[in-house]
């Protein structure tokens, strides 16, 4: 079977890429080998199946049980104590799975793509060979291949994942009860978002995280607020230290950790290990195929995501830039483009990052600290949730919005946002970013009251010192 593109890979990335190319007038086939427990093909990827979907899922379950126990009072609501059932929060999470990944088999359909069932491996610039679950080998030509295979979690020598008490993340999204207490190696995003659902549960969560400093990307102010109000959420994060091992327990697993330079020995009923990702290329490159991967397994690519080979693209988690899935969609919308001769390109300076703990964190473009690194002269502007009508009226004032600018031409270079409601504040900015905004277009845009989307416009005023509700 001859195609215009086949890609590899049926998450984010591949599913999107294989649509395009398809609506674009290419004959395009997509191959995945992931199964459910009846041996039907699972797409969406790491996104839809143990990634963004499920753990927001729970997050927003957990958030709404927290939400009830804690925060209801202060409005004159009294509700007897709730209770949770883990296992229908989990059917409601496995549900919502299940409905989004049989609608990208829909959507495959509705577009014409031909989904193949198996592993697929790039044999040549024009060839891919699909190994069954059988194990029965198929070959398809191609005109143009992309590959988009996505990420593993990492496994540490010191915590080696056993699938029952030590666990990665698509584990930790699988817990059949809350575990009492609960370590996390790693306070990243995942640590972070995970760190709050079982936290919210009730275990009692330790994060363990060897740098110094949480969220390092950011600028300091932000995230010392953001440490102070994840502590005060019960969330003990133990900066800069490392784990040096792990031993089986009677209560479930006892790890050594060297805090202060000190090694302590403790016990936890389970731990996740969250420590970042890695490329999934293994197998995926055949011996002569013209490809290889670097040292840490990522395929390297241009600017439009094409490879040393003409023809074949690479896409998602298995190339440079963060490993996030509106990053890998765009990719994949751009690499189906530039196959139909098209111009797209992905602006990589404008790729948002949003953490989904309450509050939110999420940031864009430069911070203060990159700009002085980069010796940019530069202006900036906060704005407290404190001094925001609508987030004291709902009773969710904890954090801020800082808007960082060109001291010379007033363009808005980068957005921090800590507070209810990040992720949706900041895609505002982001889209006036994308068009070149000063922060006095900011100031000059009416947004609507009382929203806390103002903290946005006060933060952009602020930065040419014509805050209305702070002083200057
Ligand atoms: P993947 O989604 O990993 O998809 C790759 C697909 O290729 C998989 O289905 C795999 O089975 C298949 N495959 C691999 N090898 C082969 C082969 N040889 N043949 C056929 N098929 C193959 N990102 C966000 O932007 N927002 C979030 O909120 C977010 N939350 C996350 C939460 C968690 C817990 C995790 C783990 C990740 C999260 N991410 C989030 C990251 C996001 O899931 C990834 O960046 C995204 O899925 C990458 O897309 P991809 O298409 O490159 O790869
Ligand atoms: P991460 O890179 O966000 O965080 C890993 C953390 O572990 C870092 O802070 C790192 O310093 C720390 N660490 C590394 N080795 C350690 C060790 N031996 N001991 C203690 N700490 C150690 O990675 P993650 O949280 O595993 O997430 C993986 C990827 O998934 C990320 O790239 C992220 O972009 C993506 N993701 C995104 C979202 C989102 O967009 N909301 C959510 C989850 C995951």
């Amino acid at each position: 079977m001859e195609y215009d593109v086949v890609v590899i890979g049926g998450g984010p990335g591949g599913y999107v890429a294989a649509i395009k190319a398809s609506q674009l007038g290419l004959k395009t086939a997509c191959v995945e080998f992931d199964e459910d427990e009846s041996g039907k093909q699972k797409l969406g990827g790491t996104c839809l199946n143990v990634g963004c979907i499920p753990s927001k899922s729970l997050l927003d379950s957990s958030y709404k049980f927290q939400q009830i126990s804690e925060s209801f009072e202060e409005h004159g609501i009294s509700v007897t104590k709730p209770k949770y059932d883990l296992s229908t929060m989990m059917d409601r999470k496995n549900g919502i799975v299940k409905k989004l990944t049989s609608g990208v088999s829909q959507l495959l359909k509705h577009n014409k793509v031909d989904a193949f069932h198996g592993k697929g491996k790039l044999i040549s610039s024009t060839e891919v060979e699909i190994t069954d679950t059988k194990g029965k080998k198929t070959s398809v030509t191609a005109k143009n291949i992309v590959l988009a295979t996505g990420s593993r979690p990492i496994n540490i020598p010191s915590v080696p994942w056993n699938g029952t008490t030590i666990v990665g993340s698509a584990g930790a999204l699988e817990f059949s009860e809350t575990p009492k207490k609960l370590a996390i190696i790693g306070a990243g995003v995942i640590g972070l978002e995970l760190g709050s659902v079982w936290s919210r549960l009730g275990s009692e969560v330790e994060i363990f995280e060897a740098e110094k400093t949480l969220l390092p990307m950011l600028d300091a102010d932000m995230s010392k607020a953001i440490e102070r109000e994840f502590r005060s959420q019960n969330l003990d994060i133990k900066l800069g230290c490392m784990v040096q091992g792990s031993k089986k327990s009677r209560k479930g697993v006892s790890l050594e950790v060297e805090i202060d330079g000190k090694l302590e020995t403790k016990e936890y009923d389970k731990v996740i290990v969250a420590v970042g990702r890695r490329p999934f290329t293994e197998n995926l490159l055949a011996e002569g195929c013209g490809l290889e991967t670097d040292e840490k397994g990522f395929i390297d690519v241009d600017e439009f995501c094409k490879t040393k080979l003409d023809n074949v693209y690479a896409i998602g988690d298995i190339v440079r830039g963060p490993m996030l899935a509106h990053k890998a969609m765009e990719e994949g919308v751009m690499a189906a483009e530039r196959i139909a001769n098209k111009k797209m390109e992905v602006n990589y300076d404008l790729v948002p990052s949003v953490i989904y703990t309450h509050p939110e964190i999420a940031w864009v473009g430069k911070t203060e600290k990159q700009l002085k690194e980069e010796g940019v002269e530069y202006k900036k502007g906060s704005f407290p949730f404190a001094a925001s009508g609508r987030a004291l009226a709902s009773g969710d004032s904890v954090g801020s919005v800082k808007v960082v600018a060109d001291k010379d031409t007033d363009q808005v270079l980068g957005v921090q946002v800590f507070g209810n409601g990040a992720s949706e504040i900041l895609q505002q900015g982001l889209i006036g970013m994308e068009f070149s905004a000063s922060s006095e277009d900011f100031g000059l845009t009416m947004f609507s009251h009382p929203t806390v989307s103002e903290a946005l416009h006060e933060a952009a005023l602020a930065v040419n010192k014509q805050a209305i509700h702070i002083g200057n």
